[in-house]
């Protein structure tokens, strides 16, 4: 079953990827593990999966305690300052950064644990109805105030579309992310990473120009 959903999925990011001229390398596959177990997760990176994501930092301590290989962990859900510093141990990139606040929380515990930190900051594109993230009129400001932080490194931008959005309002709302994007081609340190698509819209959010889907139901389904 796992294995089956998981050639599904990696074809229809194929497809999606062919539909809009891009190279299939160029998105990359994250498998969110938040609704499995320990043995999925072990027989998903048997089959080739390098990335893993989980939504919560005490979710994802047993998991990684549990899981010895070499593969790359990502925070996709909100993180509280007080998890800073177990999340600097885990995660190879935390997608969720909301506030510069946060970020100087996350700067403090890379810098304790010699680790520059790579980070995606979180945008709420959709207005009230996301809970998280930096509204687009402040990005600006917050990415000033994290490049002056040493211990951490921005790759890119992250958004999640509104729980009930169609087609339509989920590819707005991933246009908008990739529209940020590349207007900050033009600022002093540009950004390249775009996570954004999940289960429901991934295709979508490819054809909008992501580099990193977020899926787990997908893959995990029975
Ligand atoms: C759970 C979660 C995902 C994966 O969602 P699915 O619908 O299971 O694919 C992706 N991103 C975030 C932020 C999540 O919390």
């Amino acid at each position: 079953m796992l294995d089956e959903n998981l050639r599904s999925v990696k074809q229809r990011i194929s497809k999606a990827c062919e539909r809009s001229g891009r190279p299939p390398q160029d998105v990359r596959l994250i498998c969110v593990t938040k609704q499995a177990v320990t043995d999925d997760i072990r027989a998903v990176l048997a089959l080739g999966v390098v990335d893993l994501g989980e939504s919560r930092v005490q979710d994802a301590a047993a998991k990684y305690a549990a899981i010895d290989t070499g593969a790359a962990w990502h925070l996709v859900g909100h993180l509280q300052t007080n998890k800073a510093k177990d999340a600097v141990r885990i995660f190879s990139l935390i997608h969720s950064v909301d506030s510069l606040r946060l970020a100087r929380a996350i700067d403090k515990e890379a810098s304790k644990a010699g680790k520059v930190q790579d980070i995606l900051i979180q945008v709420n594109i959709s207005g009230e109805a996301a809970k998280f993230g930096i509204p687009p009129s402040g990005l600006e400001d917050t990415m000033d105030g994290v490049r002056a932080l040493n211990n951490i490194r921005i790759k890119g931008l992250m958004t999640i579309a509104p729980e009930a959005a169609g087609r339509k309002e989920a590819r707005d709302c991933f246009r908008a992310l990739r529209e940020l994007r590349d207007k900050l081609r033009n600022a002093p340190y540009p950004v390249r990473e775009l996570s954004m698509g999940m289960t429901n819209d991934f295709e979508v959010a490819i054809e909008e120009g992501s580099t990193m889907v977020r899926i787990g139901r997908a893959i995990f389904h029975a």
